[in-house]
This record gives structure tokens, sequence and C-alpha cells, in this order.
């Protein structure tokens, strides 16, 4: 019993004094990548129709539609990955043919901005590239 304790408190001294090397960098690359992982969403405004189908489906309340000073699309999802569960039920809604105007990307894993940190709520948005112009 005394011999398990003695070798546990040395494995731990060992762990705090032995200075090492982290294994990944997860920053440069991720920890992990399920084949499953549904990424974040690419969302193509001039596809979309503005049905809001996608926004009503979002069980956590994920979407805005963002609006737009034209007739079609007058709206268009945005999408706040930080309260995102990634269910997909957005894009399985989505009305648009033979191409979806709301996608998850699947294999798009960058979660984190160029410097390593989530500074501001902002960078969780999808955000809708439609000319400055456009939006109200
Ligand atoms: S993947 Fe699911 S939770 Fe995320 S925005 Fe789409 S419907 Fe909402
Ligand atoms: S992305 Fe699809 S479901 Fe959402 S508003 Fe546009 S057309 Fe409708």
């Amino acid at each position: 019993m005394l011999f398990q304790i003695s070798e546990r408190v040395l494995r731990v001294l060992k762990a705090i004094t032995e200075p090492r090397e982290a294994i990944k960098d997860v920053v440069k690359e991720p920890a992990h990548k399920s084949s499953v992982f549904r990424g974040k969403h690419n969302v193509r405004y001039d596809i979309c129709t503005g049905c809001d189908a996608c926004n009503k489906i979002c069980p956590v309340d994920a979407i805005k539609m963002k609006p737009l000073p034209i007739k079609r699309p007058n709206k268009v999802p945005e999408v706040n990955l930080a309260i995102c569960i990634f269910c997909g039920l957005c894009e399985d809604v989505c009305p648009t043919k033979p191409e979806k105007a709301i996608k998850l990307s699947g294999g798009d894993i960058e979660m984190i901005t160029h410097d390593g940190t989530h500074d501001t709520l902002e960078n969780f948005w999808v955000r809708v590239d439609v000319p400055e112009e456009w939006i109200e």
C-alpha cells in the first residue's frame, strides 16, 4: 500500500517537474476529425429563395434571417455556430434543387480563428457574403 502511494506521488512529481512538449498543435492541426463530422455551413445567397424553412426548423434557434433590400430573396440565413448543434435539419429542409442553398460543409472543421483565439462571438457566425449595397 505504502509502495503504491509513493509510486503515485513520484509519478505526479515527475509529471509536474519534467517539461514536456505538446503532442499536437491544435491551432494548426485539429485534435481529431470524425468521419461523421458535418462541418460548418455554406450558404449561397444566389440560389436561396428566402423561404425561412431552415430558420423555422432549427431546434436551437441558431439561425437569424438577414433582411435584404431586394425582392427575391428578401432575406437569407446566417448561422450562429456557438448555438448550433450541427443536426443538419436546415440542410434537409432546404427546398432548392439540385443544390441546397444551405449545406453543412462536411470536411470544414476550421472553427478557430487565424490567431487561435475566440476573442469575440462574431467569430462564431457564418455570415452570408452578399454585396454590401444589398444589406439593409
Ligand atoms: S445544423 Fe441544426 S442546429 Fe445548426 S443551424 Fe442547422 S438546424 Fe440549426
Ligand atoms: S437556405 Fe434554403 S431553407 Fe433557408 S431560406 Fe434559403 S432556400 Fe429557404
